[in-house]
């Protein structure tokens, strides 16, 4: 059915180019052929298949900068323990899981249990696991990601019930007879990670479509990866067999950097229709909610965070991979962090135009949390792209004012990078938070949560007009992976990647959260329909 003609009409099309709105839209296979009065269309496309939307507005396939998109797809396949509020209602939920779930995977993962339950006076334990699955390992994330709860049979396999060791800046947890509880803090996760066997790609395979299937619910159509380069592999695969359905710009870690110079990928270049390698991906330090982003004034508790580089090696790295067209995309949560990022960009770009060349125009950086002002100005020559995860703020905003009263005015800044000549493009960090991009429209909007209306906005001079928000999941998206001549925006020739979802509700400041999502188009193929 590739070539066949779909007109939209009966609502409206905002194409965002421009703020003009238009009546109606004509696809033909997978490209728009026209947009413009509906009795225009009709008149090129007599045969073509109409599409009342009913009043939903038409919008360019939303594209979420910032994923972990496989480590998601993971989750999904897990059980889901969110919202549990006791160890009771988290049993309930494991026996469920078992009894609902197809037996095949060896290992059990899951996530979202709340770490507030560790403060409780029955904490949570391997026995408690132990009772439900005594011989499939079981692992389970806590909602910060901070500890992970194993039963003892995936404890046995990691060789923690033999007395192995966790790598520093980790901690096994230990219950009153000195044995291990079940409970790994921070990098004590990699002794799992290790025992743990790669899955068969079939399941990676089948673990993606899902996920695929259930963004395209939330109007995406496009997403950037941040992951180890088996991810690729997977999305390359499905992207083979014609089964990706989504646009995915892949960002590779900096230990790869060498191999990618040597195979010869630059950051967003070449032609593939749905993968795109984009830039490399560099840490320079930790996040705010397990106080390692480095500040640059120390945190209550002491100490400034974890810087992860070193100024003069981040200049060096930046370098190295500009002169093989390869984007920095920089990891900088902290002020200090984005003081050290910010003179390495200014470094390595100086070293570069030394050498005819120059910084890559596509370097971003991602999640840019706290900028102090000196640093904006300082910003503003170097025309990058911001990374930003707005929603994260909703999370945040309790944690920030109890331990940064004075910070708030450095922190998710996304006005002022805008006025400072920064683009400014939205995503989710899923699986941090959720991938669901009409929360991230309404956390840029209003910078504040729902329940704690009365309190006003947090910085509200940061927050984004709705225009806005909505270039940064679409047309500034789709520019900051070069890609905008086909995506991002609607207009005759573009790929057909299309979100119809019900007008929002113009009084209410967060209509966008509660505006249904009604039919995901990729590639001209509607790929999630509940039109009425
Ligand atoms: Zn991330």
């Amino acid at each position: 059915m590739k070539h066949r003609e779909i007109l939209f009409h009966g609502g409206i099309v905002r194409s965002m180019e421009g703020t003009a709105s238009e009546e109606a839209l004509l696809v033909r296979g997978n490209r728009i052929a026209a947009i413009g009065p509906v009795r225009r269309l009709r008149s090129q496309a007599a045969s073509a298949e109409l599409i009342d939307l009913k009043g939903s507005t038409l919008l360019p396939g939303f594209i979420d900068t910032h994923t972990h998109f496989f480590e998601w797809a993971r989750k999904l396949s897990g059980v889901d323990l969110s919202g549990a509020r006791t160890l009771e209602e988290v049993r309930g939920k494991l026996r469920s899981y078992r009894e609902h779930a197809a037996p095949g995977a060896v290992w059990l993962g899951g996530s979202g249990w709340d770490p507030r339950l560790l403060r409780g006076e029955k904490k949570p334990d391997r026995q408690l696991l132990d009772e439900i699955f005594p011989e499939q390992p079981v692992a389970l994330e806590s909602r910060d990601f901070h500890t992970l709860w194993c039963n003892s049979a995936a404890l046995k396999l990691a060789g923690v019930l033999d007395g192995r060791e966790p790598p520093e800046g980790g901690e096994i947890g230990r219950g009153s007879d000195r044995s291990p509880d079940g409970l790994l803090y921070e990098t004590a996760w990699e002794l799992i990670l290790k025992a743990r066997p790669p899955e068969p790609e079939a399941v990676r395979q089948s673990w993606l479509k899902k996920a695929i299937a259930e963004a395209h619910r939330f109007g995406l159509s496009s997403f950037h990866s941040m992951e180890p380069l088996p991810a690729h592999r997977s999305y390359d695969e499905l992207a083979r067999r014609g089964e990706l359905q989504m646009r995915v710009v892949y960002h590779s870690p900096v230990k790869e950097l060498e191999r990618r110079i040597a195979e010869k990928r630059p950051s967003y270049s070449g032609t593939d229709p749905w993968l795109r390698w984009g830039g490399v991906k560099i840490f320079a330090d930790g996040s705010l909610g397990s106080a390692s982003a480095y500040m640059l004034d120390p945190y209550p508790d002491g100490g400034h965070g974890r810087l992860l580089v070193d100024e003069q090696d981040l200049s060096e790295t930046i370098l190295m991979a500009g002169r093989n067209g390869i984007a920095p995309s920089i990891h900088a949560i902290g002020d200090g962090a984005m003081r050290i990022v910010v003179n390495a960009l200014l470094d390595a770009r100086a070293s570069l135009q030394r050498e005819g060349m120059d910084l890559h125009p596509l370097a971003r950086i991602e999640h840019a949390q706290c900028v102090r002002s000196e640093e904006l100005q300082r910003m503003s020559s170097l025309s990058l792209s911001c990374a930003m995860q707005l929603v994260h703020l909703m999370d945040d905003l309790p944690l920030l004012s109890e331990l940064w009263p004075d910070q708030g005015a450095h922190v998710y800044r996304a006005r002022s990078l805008l006025s400072h000549g920064m683009r400014v493009i939205l995503g989710s960090d899923a699986p941090v938070a959720s991938i669901d991009p009409r929360q991230g429209i309404c956390a840029a909007t209003t910078r504040q949560r729902e329940e704690d209306r009365s309190q006003g906005s947090f910085f509200a001079q940061e927050c984004l007009e709705e225009e806005e928000a909505l270039l940064a999941y679409t047309k500034w998206a789709a520019q900051a992976a070069a890609w905008d001549e086909e995506l991002g925006s609607l207009g005759a020739g573009k790929l057909a990647d299309l979100v119809a979802l019900e007008a929002p509700d113009p009084d209410d400041p967060y209509g966008w959260k509660r505006a249904r999502i009604r039919m995901t188009m990729v590639d001209g193929e509607i790929v999630y329909d509940e039109l009425p």
